[in-house]
């Protein structure tokens, strides 16, 4: 590992973060698997199999295609050239940002993400990613630096199952922004499948042809969605905590930030119930 100029690690191609975890254990959750509501609980739910089968379920040049330049246009316009990527999964988001010119540092908190993000890094255009192990809820602990802008993408804010986390999270999230930074997270829309039932036409994220992604079990305090990929059969599942969207936005309000602007599938204005994805920008100043 290596120290850039804010004293982040940054690892370099012969040293990928290794993971602590006993990576080929399959997916845990247990007898009572709806009984699962625990933040800590991602972590163990990113295994090494399903890692490696994220990106066939998120198909990048899909994704690339369905986001078009929403999110560096958003970025742009506000003058933004630093930014940290809270939830970099296999890279998707940070490679898109540093291909456009950003600095980007892509932080995490499961170890087994940032390895395939980082293989990715050089895989996808040969860029050696500044990675940082840390969990939202301590981010200032172990990032180091402030930043233009903060993205937190691809429904990664469901992860956290209690009030008090998510605010910590959001707390963490604005105090390592500048004074006029901007926050992008993005969510499902869960209140279209909480009062309609589920119907995503998995036009944006989740684009892979062989993989449905699809709740299985769905209350006010718990969406468990199930993965199945068709190649080979298997299964993996993730337990998320449905957000409701003027609930995000009030959280962000209430820690801070002063303007909250919520888009439906990249676009302004949306029917209540028609996007399959919010996008949350929170202007701090
Ligand atoms: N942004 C990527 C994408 O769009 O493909 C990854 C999305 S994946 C659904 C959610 C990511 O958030 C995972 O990589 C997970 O490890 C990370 N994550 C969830 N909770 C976290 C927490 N409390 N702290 C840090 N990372 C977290």
């Amino acid at each position: 590992m290596g120290t850039d100029h804010d004293g982040n690690q940054r690892a370099v191609a012969e040293a990928p973060p290794e993971s602590p975890l006993d990576s080929d254990a399959p997916q845990d959750f247990g007898d009572k698997p709806l009984e699962v509501r625990e933040t800590d609980h991602y972590v163990a739910e990113y295994v090494t199999d399903f890692v490696e089968k994220w990106d066939q379920l998120i198909d990048w040049k899909k994704r690339t295609e369905s986001e078009g330049t929403f999110f560096t246009d958003q970025l742009k316009a506000r003058g933004v050239r630093k930014v940290l990527d809270v939830a970099t999964g296999t890279g998707f988001h940070s490679v898109r940002l540093l291909e456009e010119g950003f600095e980007t540092v892509s932080a995490d908190g499961s170890p087994e993400m940032l390895a395939k993000a980082f293989a990715n890094g050089l895989s996808y255009g040969g860029h050696i990613l500044r990675v940082v192990h840390a969990d939202w809820r301590w981010l200032n602990r172990d990032v180091h630096g402030e930043y233009d802008a903060i993205v937190c993408l691809g429904n990664s804010f469901t992860h956290l199952f209690s009030e008090r986390d998510r605010r910590k999270a959001l707390a963490e999230f604005y105090a390592m922004l500048k004074h006029d930074g901007v926050l992008i997270l993005d969510q499902r829309n869960y209140d279209a499948i909480l009062d309609d039932g589920f119907s995503s036409k998995h036009t944006y994220y989740y684009c892979g042809e062989n993989v449905s992604a699809e709740p299985e079990h769905v209350d006010e305090g718990l969406a468990r969605f199930r993965y199945t990929f068709h190649d080979d059969g298997s299964q993996y599942h993730l337990n998320m905590y449905p957000l409701r969207k003027d609930y995000t936005r009030r959280l962000m309000r209430e820690v801070g930030f002063q303007r909250v602007e919520t888009y439906g599938d990249f676009q302004e204005t949306y029917a209540k119930h028609d996007p399959d994805f919010f996008i949350h920008v929170a202007e701090k100043a």
